[in-house]
């Protein structure tokens, strides 16, 4: 998909195609398999520099330092982060105190339990069994998964490592206010996880979504409330934006916002009929799926099916 708004920049990112979006904003779009995890992007209101998400790789997000640098002239006054996921949050670690972080109460408190406890975890893992497999592994796409699954490994277990956590939160959102645009940023409960945050300029009709929105792949549904997304996703359509920067995948527009409801919807009721007939649900396939959802590749839609087969016995 082509926007007319969205014009390619020509920086050199092994990581990611820098975009830019409006008069301030910036889209910071991850190349397949670069390990890049979530997409990011940079704001420049003219007083401020405002980062929003610093990727889940220290080198992307070195990358990301560089390329804000370069097209605004500034150092970053404040970051954004849009939830608690790893693969959007190694980044802070490279910046320092003179950078305000900034993200939802919920958030901060997820960071500072589940993320906290994931480190720990990650640090005690054993790597054997992944170096040993990737050495067997002889499909690429399997194979970069696992370096790159190992880089950041590696990197959370370097005595250099130490991730920066949010030192400035809000309840419900709060507005940035530059001599150039506004930047608003609210909070929604119970979707992709219970803090999620949005990053929108209304005069410029831009919106940073975070992972309430996988472009055009399965959205991880097992960290938050897959019925609560559908109402979020319903409400972010009727915000007026022009272009969005989702979590992962390509720049987009409502209809992606629209293909994600109908994954959701889907899914569920794929889950519901198989448990109501007695079957496996792990049998569900893509075929299974409107046509236009078939086409979609992420080795997340199994787990998707067994967090869901153990959400709906739940509730
Ligand atoms: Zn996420």
């Amino acid at each position: 998909m082509s926007f007319d708004f969205g014009k390619k920049l020509d920086f050199e990112s092994e990581f990611f195609d820098l975009y830019k979006l409006s008069k301030s904003a910036y889209g910071v779009i991850a190349k397949e398999n670069s390990g890049m995890g979530g997409n990011a992007g940079f704001i420049d209101i003219e007083d401020y520099l405002i980062i929003v998400d610093t990727t889940g790789d220290v080198d992307a997000a070195k990358d990301l330092k560089k390329a804000a640098a370069q097209y605004t002239q500034k150092e970053p006054n404040f970051i954004v982060i849009t939830h608690y996921h790893m693969d959007h949050l190694m980044g802070t670690s490279l910046f320092d105190v003179s950078t305000q972080i900034m993200t939802s109460d919920r958030t901060l408190n997820n960071i500072q339990t589940d993320g906290r406890k994931r480190l720990e975890e990650f640090k005690n893992m054993d790597l054997k069994e992944m170096e040993e497999s990737l050495k067997i592994e002889t499909d690429e796409e399997k194979k970069s998964k696992i370096e790159n699954d190992l880089k950041f490994l590696k990197t959370v277990r370097s005595d250099t490592f130490s991730l920066r956590e949010p030192n400035v939160t809000f309840k419900e959102g709060c507005v940035v206010y530059g001599r150039g645009t506004s930047v608003q940023l609210r909070t929604f409960n119970n979707a992709h996880t219970n803090g999620d945050v949005i990053v929108y300029l209304p005069e410029e009709k831009v919106l940073f979504a975070g992972d309430l929105l996988f472009t055009r792949r399965d959205p991880w549904l097992g960290s938050g409330n897959p019925e609560g997304w559908i109402i979020v996703n319903e409400k972010l359509m009727t915000i007026d934006f022009k272009v969005c920067v989702p979590g992962h995948g390509q720049l987009s527009s409502k209809e992606e916002f629209s293909l994600e409801n109908k994954y959701i919807k889907e899914l569920l009721e794929l889950v519901k009929n198989k448990i109501g007939v007695g079957e496996d649900p792990t049998q569900i396939k893509r075929s299974d799926f409107s046509k236009e959802l078939q086409s979609w590749k992420s080795p997340v839609l199994e787990m998707n099916i067994n967090f869901l087969a153990e959400y709906l016995k739940k509730s």
